[in-house]
């Protein structure tokens, strides 16, 4: 693996080198293995010493017409001696192509053997597939040409495409371009076109998903030429990139991937079954995300990797703005239920971060703060901004930044000072208060005022721009009033008496709440009528369990009895999920059975009382089916017996039977008829995390052998496998399996890393067997001196869930 760049290596690079225009030729193989041929152009400090990158295996580098010596050449690093002012590199390499999601990563299509290929080059996988200056703030402008192995392959790239030959392709030549955002997608591709406001749009998807491409293509277009409209008038700079092609591309490892002109997103999101409405938004929210980014990331870029929240607060916030301003759906009830529960565990946990300068010292460690505080935070921190200083100030800032670092890079305190010159006031207090200091305030509410409690380790005294509500003893709203609580202590002004006061009632910071009634006299939270205050106390409920308040039994009561009256599909969905977490690794081992006997109770009342065809009722069957042990009601459903009106069994649905049955004791050969009827990718993801479930010994030992051992096996098959390994109504199976998953972690790491590795991690950690004796387990792991330092993050993530799911099951 090569070396991680370091900030003062990209400090020292970025004073010696400029003015790169680089030139790479591709010779594409249906093999593993491809020909990268990079020529780099660019002016340096004469006599400089400086480095290039590259990944690849038989590397041959030639710099101003000199060949360089082999020992030139190390751990993915090219050393360039003594630069001329103007200097040509050339390098030629033979690259493999990745099964991780990363780099150029290759996959075969299981219905019809057919090979994609995309490129994903963030966070520093673009060595892999060229050679390069790989640093955020080494621009440089790219021509790509590009050799494919069959006929009826397209290829597309950050650039318009002309195709040369019938193998030929030519990437016209770019703006400059970061390193972490230059793609490359090749292959069969189907492909959809439409063209708004002399912007070409483009989709793209493999050719066995055509069908589910036309299904979804005109919400995708439309969403996309309305978010276009939205930017375009909101930025004042027009999108800059020519085509907007979006791939939806196999085993991606993230949502999408904002590349300039040419976004990938993951397949999924094609919607092969049935979709919720809420889904279909959390959709759109995404092709806005990364068109938000091609302003804020793509024109103008971070100097270094501790601003990613330049890219991701905004990207996030724009787009839950825009499509919540389309009318399309209320997209911040969304960011509420699902969006900030992933920032609050970050941000608690012993990986928390500032959401600005957070301190990344090299690319690696980058990629670790990639988590829900660079969104969740970040985009709520936004929110109160433009609170704070006037969304007229907000906008004007924004549009000076753009113009002033177009195609550039900028730091957070550059553009701070473009929101400084535009009216705003008081910023250093306020970045150093929501920006520059981690962890979260607690907001209690007392009977007539609001209590801010900052963090004895990191006391931020944040000030905070809310709504609090009055309700009564049944939950209706007596009153709202705005208040800013900008002291420990803030009187509710006008407060008339009420049973409970609920501070943030309209969910618009960031801060862990506490009404004035203690948990257990709290009203059923769906007789609360403002969806916003209900996200709000469903989210209080997952953090008093969290801080092991609230016991994980008496938050199972709290989400079961208000999902009858939920009328928020989407939050519903969402609160089905959680009460299904809780009545697993949560719940005493002895308690699980009967705690996911009540999930299933409510999910087949939920499902009886939901209209045919609605959200209720997919989300009420999807539960269900995680959670029944009624196997024959499951077979009757398979054979398409008993379904109920308006719902279809779809291969999605299919899978989820399947995998419950072999759970409760079926016939494993169901998964192999399954497979032969869903010869697909997906359904090959599908079996991979059913063989996983299949409730003997062996089964699980061989599983846990091929999450560790199993190289050729890609991303999604290990996350099926990790998903279904440790699983809670299965613990007198795999009780002697922790202490091999502990060491198998170990020799994970040999052998994977990037996106992959803490994920399987996080994935497969055996949380059903939270103990006090697997808390020491995994404290000894993580104190060791030769611990790899990419597991000290999840490792120690694990140990704090695992701590966490030990107290709340005694409390
Ligand atoms: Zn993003």
């Amino acid at each position: 693996m090569s070396t991680s760049l370091r900030r003062d290596e990209a400090n020292h690079r970025a004073g010696v080198v400029r003015d790169i225009r680089a030139e790479v030729d591709l010779v594409l193989s249906l093999g593993q293995e491809f020909s990268s041929h990079t020529v780099l152009r660019f002016a340096a400090t004469p006599g400089a010493t400086t480095f290039a990158d590259c990944g690849g295996e038989d590397v041959t580098a030639v710099l101003n017409g000199v060949a360089l010596p082999p020992e030139a050449i190390v751990d993915g690093r090219i050393a360039l001696d003594d630069l001329a002012a103007d200097n040509v590199l050339e390098v030629h390499a033979t690259m493999r192509y990745a099964n991780d999601g990363e780099a150029l990563h290759k996959h075969v299509d299981a219905s019809d053997g057919r090979t994609y290929l995309y490129a994903m080059s963030f966070l520093d996988a673009a060595p892999r597939w060229f050679t390069c200056f790989d640093q955020p703030d080494l621009k440089a402008t790219y021509q790509f040409s590009v050799e494919v192995p069959e006929d009826d392959w397209v290829v597309r790239g950050n650039t318009p495409a002309e195709r040369l030959g019938e193998r030929r392709w030519r990437l016209i030549r770019s703006h400059p371009l970061s390193t972490y955002f230059v793609t490359l997608v090749a292959g069969p591709y189907a492909a959809r076109e439409q063209h708004h406001d002399d912007i070409r749009l483009e989709l793209l998807a493999r050719a066995s998903l055509a069908a589910e491409l036309d299904r979804s293509a005109d919400d995708l277009f439309s969403v996309t030429r309305d978010s276009f409209d939205a930017y375009h008038r909101l930025f004042g700079v027009r999108y800059p990139f020519g085509d907007y092609v979006q791939a939806f591309v196999p085993d991606f490892n993230a949502g999408a991937m904002e590349n300039p002109g040419c976004i990938v997103l993951r397949d999924q999101v094609l919607f092969r079954g049935a979709a919720t409405r809420a889904e279909v938004a959390s959709r759109a929210g995404l092709v806005a995300h990364e068109m938000a980014h091609q302003w804020f990331g793509d024109l103008v870029t971070m100097r270094w990797w501790d601003d990613l929240w330049l890219n991701e607060s905004f990207a996030e916030y724009m787009a839950h703005r825009v499509i919540t301003d389309s009318g399309r759906a209320d997209l911040w009830t969304d960011f509420g239920i699902t969006r900030k529960n992933w920032g609050a565990e970050a941000d608690q946990g012993p990986g928390s971060h500032p959401v600005a300068g957070n301190g990344a010292d090299d690319a690696h460690s980058s990629l670790e703060n990639f988590d829900g505080i660079s969104y969740a935070k970040g985009a709520s921190a936004l929110r109160q901004l433009v609170a704070f200083m006037g969304d007229d100030v907000f906008l004007a800032g924004l549009r000076d930044y753009f113009a002033r670092y177009e195609f550039g890079n900028a730091t957070a305190a550059e553009l701070l000072d473009c929101f400084t010159r535009a009216g705003a006031d008081g910023l250093d207090a306020w970045a150093e208060q929501w920006l520059l200091t981690q962890d979260m305030d607690v907001l209690r509410a007392e009977a007539s005022a609001i209590v801010r409690e900052d963090p004895e380790a990191h006391p931020a005294q944040r000030p905070h721009a809310i709504e609090v509500a009055g309700l009564d003893g049944r939950g209706s709203e007596l009153f709202r009033v705005p208040v800013l609580v900008d002291a420990g202590r803030i009187a509710v002004p006008d407060a008339r008496p009420a049973a409970m006061l609920v501070p943030d009632a309209g969910d618009q910071t960031w801060a862990r709440v506490r009404p004035s009634l203690p948990f257990a006299e709290w009203p059923v939270i769906s007789q609360v009528s403002d969806v916003a205050t209900r996200v709000v106390l469903y989210n209080a409920v997952r953090d008093g369990v969290r801080h092991a308040e609230l016991g994980s039994a008496s938050a199972l009561d709290m989400v079961l009895a208000s999902l009858p009256g939920e009328t928020d599909p989407g939050v519903a969905a969402t609160v089905l999920g959680v009460a299904i977490e809780l009545s697993g690794a949560w719940h005493a081992a002895a308690r699980r059975r009967e705690a996911r006997g009540r999930v299933a109770l409510v999910a087949g009342q939920l499902l009886e009382a939901a209209g045919p065809g609605s959200d209720e009722q997919l989300s009420a069957l999807r539960a269900w089916l995680t959670t029944t042990d009624d196997a024959e009601a499951l077979t009757r459903l398979l054979v398409g017996q008993a379904l109920p009106e308006g719902l279809e069994l779809d291969q999605d649905l299919r899978w989820q039977v399947v995998r419950r049955l072999v759970m409760l004791g079926e016939d494993p050969v169901l998964i192999n008829d399954e497979f032969a009827r869903d010869h697909t990718s997906t359904g090959l993801v599908a079996k991979r995390g059913a063989l996983t479930a299949v409730p003997d010994a062996t089964s699980k030992r061989e599983a846990l052998n091929l999450l560790v051992a199993g190289q050729d096996l890609g991303n999604y098959e290990l996350y099926a496998i990790g998903e279904n390994l440790f699983l809670p109504e299965q613990d007198d199976l795999t009780a002697d399996m922790v202490d091999d998953w502990l060491r198998g972690v170990l020799a994970l790491a040999e052998t994977r890393h990037g996106w992959v590795l803490p994920r399987v991690v996080k994935a497969s950690a055996p949380l059903s067997h939270a103990s006090s004796e697997l808390g020491l387990a995994l404290r000894q792991l993580a104190g060791a001196d030769d611990l790899s330092p990419v597991l000290v993050r999840p490792i120690s993530e694990t140990l704090a869930k695992v701590d966490r799911i030990v107290a709340a099951q005694q409390s």
